[in-house]
């Protein structure tokens, strides 16, 4: 019998600077204090991981970061690695959201770097995948999810995919209040997970859990929860709100 513990996943984006941070993840903890059987992360920005790292310490609340570059370290302004990850605190990291793809230059290459730098290092990383709503038109969505899965895991070993969590994120879902629907959901993850087995076998991919996002609220994750291959969500709008945070974590 397979199982897999649900993920409900907070992304933060640029939102929150480190009181409010601190705030909302005090707020969380204690409203899914009653919380079993579902794993839950927060990814706040970069500036607050370390602080929020105090509050969620220890708790049912895990850390993530919303990118990594692949380097450990040198002459790279700006960037952040996988050990300052760890010592701030996270055991997640996302990793090729459709924001970062569309306004920051991320490419399936990029992606695959980081992937596997995240994953060589013992955090769990966050694959973000998706089309964008011209390629949904153009019948495009499965070749673009096709070459997405392919180019961002090309080279990856079967340990390094064994904690590996993807996140179909149909970009004309994201941030618009227009959820894909239950079955275009479904479609998709069961796709991605046949592409799992066929690349890593069976037992990964039933193993794999693979997240949905794009408006997921809490009038609508239970319908999103209950399909066989969604395994957990990716929420950004609605987990800004430790309210609505948790009503989706309760789904
Ligand atoms: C996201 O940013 O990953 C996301 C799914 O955003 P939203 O829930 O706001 O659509």
């Amino acid at each position: 019998m397979e199982y897999r513990i649900p993920l409900i996943a907070g992304n933060w984006k640029m939102f929150k600077n480190c009181n409010e941070a601190v705030d909302a993840a005090t707020q969380l903890l204690d409203l899914v204090s009653d919380i079993e059987n579902v794993d839950i992360l927060i990814a706040p920005p970069f500036t607050s991981l370390a602080v929020v790292s105090e509050v969620v310490r220890n708790t049912r609340i895990d850390l993530g970061a919303q990118d990594i570059y692949w380097e450990k370290e040198g002459a790279f302004t700006g960037e952040i690695s996988a050990p300052m990850l760890i010592s701030a605190g996270c055991q997640y990291v996302i990793i090729g959201h459709s924001e970062r793809r569309q306004y920051f230059g991320e490419t399936n290459e990029t992606v695959n770097k980081k992937i596997k730098a995240t994953s060589s290092s013992g955090l769990i990383p966050i694959l973000c995948v998706g089309e964008t709503e011209a390629q949904r038109d153009e019948k495009k969505t499965f070749s673009v999810l096709d070459k997405q899965i392919e180019k961002g895991l090309e080279d990856l070993t079967f340990d390094e995919h064994h904690s590996l969590v993807i996140a179909y994120e149909p970009v004309w879902a994201i941030g618009t209040g227009k959820s894909a629907t239950p079955e275009q959901v479904q479609e998709v993850h069961a796709f991605l997970r046949d592409m799992i087995e066929k690349r890593f076998g069976n037992m990964l991919a039933k193993a794999t859990r693979i997240l949905y996002g794009g408006s997921v609220k809490p009038e609508n994750v239970s319908e999103l929860m209950a399909l066989p291959d969604v395994d957990g969500a990716l929420v950004g709008g609605a987990s800004l709100n430790p309210d609505s945070f948790s009503k989706i974590i309760h789904f």
